[in-house]
């Protein structure tokens, strides 16, 4: 049914829903009510962005494929940050000791002892000692 250009319920939720009319007011008019209708019923949005999600990813495998990504980025970046400290625990110990007096080979033997894996040989320790990176 299409209703007369001049008729007044053009723009009306009533136009849109019940006379099928497909003009852009009355497209504005439903479209306000859906927003509205959401805004007033969170569930409602809730359940329609995981319809939405469900529609665009069927199967949840680009979900988990992401989630994968990123708990992989996550587990690098804890490494890393791991790796650091550790490094900078054992350059620390490295420096204290020499301080102490601990011969280069005594200080890398108290190293591998605890171990640290960031100082492999007597000369990354004379290295470090002596003010290189
Ligand atoms: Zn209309």
């Amino acid at each position: 049914m299409a209703l007369a250009p001049d008729d007044p319920r053009h723009g009306t939720l009533n136009g849109y829903n019940n006379l099928g009319c497909r003009c852009r007011p009355c497209q504005l008019a439903n479209n306000a009510y859906q927003v509205d209708y959401m805004r007033r019923h969170p569930e409602q949005r809730e359940r329609q962005s995981l319809r939405e999600r469900r529609r665009r990813d069927p199967d949840g495998s680009k979900a988990a494929r992401l989630d994968a990504e990123w708990r992989e980025r996550q587990a690098k970046r804890n490494l890393e940050q791991m790796r650091r400290e550790e490094r900078a625990e054992a350059r620390e110990l490295v420096l204290r000791l020499h301080a102490e007096g601990w011969s280069y080979q005594k200080i890398l033997d108290e190293l591998k002892r605890l171990g640290h894996r960031h100082f492999t040989n007597v000369g990354s320790i004379s290295r470090l000692v002596r003010g290189y990176p």
